[in-house]
């Protein structure tokens, strides 16, 4: 049976739409390659040009806590939705993902600068927490009939200079960035004659350790032979390539953003806001003072081990969510409706990165998987069309030192 990647697009969909994955409108949808329509594109950011595609492939059956999902990933990288589809077979022989989401909610942060009495400030602050819980809830009043609002404050002194009051709210299905921000601005105003001066600033922190979510696989040594290693030394090897992300910081960020390749091309596809998910991912990295790869793997007995830990301030709704009809189409079919199962899905293909980027590094090298694909690019970049792009990319191949140069003239010549 032919592969699903080695299916047409319209084949591929066509799968898809007979094994019930996508409705009609799901696949009208995806069929039509369908833009941002001209003027929600044109409202959504200012000086509007035009819209840049970037492709979407999905990482097929992936078996997260017991349920069978199928995942967008929309990213410009070659090889990422390769890989992560790669570990999500390599996965699923291993019985999955198992994850668990953390949701408390968004911080913001009302911050007042120079004041010279902080500690008694800081006191009056305290002593008005009942009006602050007031103005929250006045100021965004949907959220506290959802069951969320402001659940936490703290007032710290910082620097022997600033007051700051941390708001926790809990933003429900929304990521919240608006919402904190409100919310925030609002408590500021109140705490102005108070303070007797403005804030400095009242806005967010995208800093979430309050929404960790935790990814873990288990994988059978045997299932990562190669044909030229054990499967008990791949997994001694990737656990060693671990230790030395922890031990090095120049390898740490590399690891790290192995991860966030698959956590930013799904966080991509469900319509979120890819640099929060990624000031948040790096501050949980250096939360002890010193820069850690967010991942770990150890071997117990016969078995590899992973671990992903990763704060995922994610929504469901809100944002250009609910505009941009590729989001929200991809949220449907990937039955990601729900912020926790987004959060699921997001941590376990971070960790099928990772599985499968320390996999590729520690036997035959990262280069051989990423040069087939960037031979493709080379071929189409030389003007290959149909048949010729994989002819062009065997010929690559087998090339001491494939350039553009070098695939422009054996494209010349083929076509002679
Ligand atoms: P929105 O401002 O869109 O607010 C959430 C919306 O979702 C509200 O309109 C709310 O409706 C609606 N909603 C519907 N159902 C629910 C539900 N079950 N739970 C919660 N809300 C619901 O988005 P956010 O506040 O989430 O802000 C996210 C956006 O902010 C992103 O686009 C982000 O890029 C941007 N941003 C990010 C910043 C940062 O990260 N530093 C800074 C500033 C903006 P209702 O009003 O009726 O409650």
């Amino acid at each position: 049976m032919t592969k699903f990647y080695e299916l047409s697009r319209e084949a591929r969909l066509k799968q898809l739409l007979n094994a019930e994955v996508l409705d009609e409108m799901q696949y009208k949808i995806l069929l039509a390659n369908q833009q941002i329509p001209a003027e929600i594109a044109n409202n959504m950011v200012e000086n509007q040009l035009t819209q840049y595609a970037i492709p979407e492939g999905l990482v097929r059956n992936m078996l997260i806590n017991n349920q069978v999902y199928q995942i967008p990933l929309v990213t410009e990288e070659p090889s990422v939705i390769a890989a992560a589809n790669y570990a999500a077979k390599l996965s699923t022989n291993n019985g999955g993902f198992h994850v668990e989401a953390h949701r408390d909610g968004l911080l913001g942060q009302v911050v007042f600068a120079d004041i010279n009495d902080l500690e008694q400030k800081a006191q009056m602050i305290k002593d008005h927490a009942v009006e602050i819980k007031d103005a929250a809830d006045a100021a965004y009043p949907s959220i506290v009939n959802r069951g969320g609002g402001l659940k936490k404050q703290t007032v710290t002194i910082v620097a022997e200079r600033f007051l700051k009051l941390t708001l926790l709210v809990d933003t429900k299905a929304a990521m919240g960035a608006n919402m904190v921000n409100e919310i925030s601005e609002k408590v500021g105003q109140l705490l102005t004659p108070m303070i007797g001066q403005p804030p400095l600033m009242a806005i967010l922190s995208n800093h979430a350790p309050q929404d960790v979510t935790t990814a873990t696989v288990r994988l059978a040594v045997d299932t990562l032979t190669t044909p030229t290693l054990a499967g008990l030394e791949v997994a001694k090897r990737i656990v060693q390539a671990s230790a030395f992300a922890h031990a090095d910081f120049e390898r740490a960020v590399t690891h790290n953003k192995g991860i966030m390749n698959g956590i930013t091309a799904v966080v991509t596809a469900y319509g979120n806001d890819t640099r929060a998910i990624a000031s948040a991912a790096h501050a949980f990295a250096a939360r002890s003072g010193s820069y850690h790869p967010l991942s770990s793997w150890i071997l117990e007995g016969q078995f590899l081990v992973g671990q992903l830990q990763v704060p995922l301030p994610i929504g469901a709704v809100g944002g250009s969510i609910g505009i941009v009809p590729m989001a929200r189409t991809n949220q449907e079919f990937a039955r990601a409706k729900d912020p926790v199962i987004m959060q699921q899905q997001i941590a376990a293909v971070g960790l099928a990165s990772n599985l499968a980027a320390l996999r590729a590094l520690v036997t035959d090298g990262i280069q051989k998987g990423h040069m087939n694909l960037q031979f493709k690019a080379l071929a189409m970049q030389a003007g290959a069309k149909g048949t010729e792009i994989p002819w062009l990319q065997h010929k690559l191949k087998v090339e001491k030192h494939a350039n553009l140069e070098i695939a422009q003239r054996l494209l010349a010549e083929k076509r002679k």
